[in-house]
């Protein structure tokens, strides 16, 4: 087991556990979000024939040439021919055929007029324009021709895709299996939410807080509930979850004497791949996996801070990867650092900070109090500066580079031009 590795290093190690899950078949209308696991070929033509796209009158270019404005064509209206019908028989030269918005074009027809170029007159309409050939007719097969490859294996599946498999005729599609996360806490002091916070107590938003970052990465979580710090109760709360994919406990992965994640873990057969990480907040981090084909464990460190911020670091990826997503991590901008920040060289910072648009950049401020327990510098911050390892100091009017953590930072109040 290696120690006090760097980030990248760290990065390398966990990423070794990101492979994708097998596939599973879901409803094609509840894979909202999820990863194909296997190319869709269409079995269909879409649209499968001929058909309008407008309103009007399915006729033969031919019969139209030298109509104007001026000198209108009048031809008579034999049939009519709505979405969902079909024409009589096939038109004839010399006629037109009442048309709706996705009705097939009849045979004989090529061209569709739009109502508003028409008048019509009784039984017959009169045409005020001469239309190329093919004008308004949709082709058969113009969107998709039968055995096309449609969607690729990796594609997220957002509600275009939705929409597709829809037309396609797909209700059932194969998508990577959601992976399963088991989330353990630790500690003495720990209560529930709706527990007694007196005498030193303290709530388990660490359950809370990293089942949300799992559900947010596409997993299923199960809560383990909270460990008593023996390393019986621990290495029994520890042991439900080890037929999940991922194990993820926070706390008790420290040096005190009550911290016994790590030898617990490998009592339950975990081989450890490293243990403390150059980063803060979140130096106590151990990564492992129960046995050569078990669950992948991670030992967060129990401070609020730390919990979420070495998820986002090393776990988020893995479950992502897990789930069939290639892009697994934040995007990142460069933003100008409102204030001046220090630090020892060493380990690598992961600054909480506000992010707000100035003009064409983005300006970026610390949240505040970066204590490790500080949840709230979580709360109020959209992105984690990167404050590198070697660095000790950056200058208010410095470029850094940030990890935008909230999707809603993208967004905006009013419409961009
Ligand atoms: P430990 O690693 O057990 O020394 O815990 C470090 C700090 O994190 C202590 O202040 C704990 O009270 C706090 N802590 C541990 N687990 C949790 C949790 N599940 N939720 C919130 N805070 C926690
Ligand atoms: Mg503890």
């Amino acid at each position: 087991m290696k120690t006090g590795i760097s980030v990248e290093e760290a990065r390398r190690f966990v990423l070794e556990a990101a492979t994708p899950l097998p596939a599973e078949i879901v409803p094609a209308a509840k894979a909202l979000g999820r990863v194909l696991a296997e190319s869709v070929h269409s079995g269909r033509t879409l649209p499968p024939a001929d058909c309008s796209a407008m309103d009007g009158y399915a006729v033969r270019a031919e019969d139209l040439a030298g109509a104007s404005e001026d000198a209108p064509r009048g031809l008579p209206v034999v049939f009519e021919v709505a979405a969902g019908g079909c024409g009589e028989r096939a038109l004839r030269p010399g006629e037109a055929a009442r048309i709706f918005t996705g009705a097939p074009v009849p045979s004989g027809a090529d061209t569709v007029v739009r109502q508003e170029d028409t008048d019509p007159e009784g039984e017959r309409v009169g045409i005020r324009i001469a239309p190329p050939r093919g004008q308004h007719v949709r082709a058969a097969g113009e969107a998709v021709r039968r055995g096309d490859l449609v969607l690729q294996p990796g594609t997220r599946i957002g509600p275009a895709e939705i929409g597709m498999l829809a037309s396609l005729g797909r209700t059932l599609v194969h998508v990577h299996r959601r992976p399963r996360v088991a989330i353990a806490s630790g500690g003495d002091e720990l209560v529930e939410p709706d527990g007694d916070p007196s005498g030193g107590r303290i709530v388990s938003s660490n359950s809370y807080s990293l089942a949300a970052q799992c559900e947010e990465a596409g997993a299923t979580t199960s809560n383990l509930g909270i460990a008593r710090d023996t390393r019986e109760d621990l290495a029994r709360t520890l042991r439900a979850g080890l037929s999940a994919d991922l194990l993820v406990s926070s706390a008790g992965v420290s040096v005190g004497d009550h911290d016994h994640v790590r030898p617990v873990l490998e009592e339950l057969g975990g081989q450890m791949r490293f243990w403390g990480v150059q980063m803060k907040p979140g130096y106590p981090l151990a990564f492992g996996r129960i046995g050569e084909r078990g669950a992948w464990v991670f030992g967060l460190p129990g401070n609020p801070v730390s919990a979420m911020v070495t998820f986002e670091q090393f776990v988020r990826p893995v479950l992502l990867r897990m789930g069939g997503h290639e892009a697994c991590f934040r995007p990142v901008v460069s933003a100008v650092l409102a204030e001046p920040l220090i630090k020892k060289a060493g380990r690598q910072h992961f600054v909480r900070v506000h992010l707000k648009r100035d003009g064409e950049q983005i300006l970026a401020t610390s949240t505040g109090d970066q204590g490790s327990g500080v949840l709230r510098s979580m709360s109020l911050a959209q992105g984690l500066l990167v404050f590198p390892a070697a660095a000790t100091k950056l200058a208010a009017g410095d470029v850094v580079r940030v990890q935008v953590l909230d999707e809603a930072f993208f967004w905006t109040r009013e419409p961009l031009a």
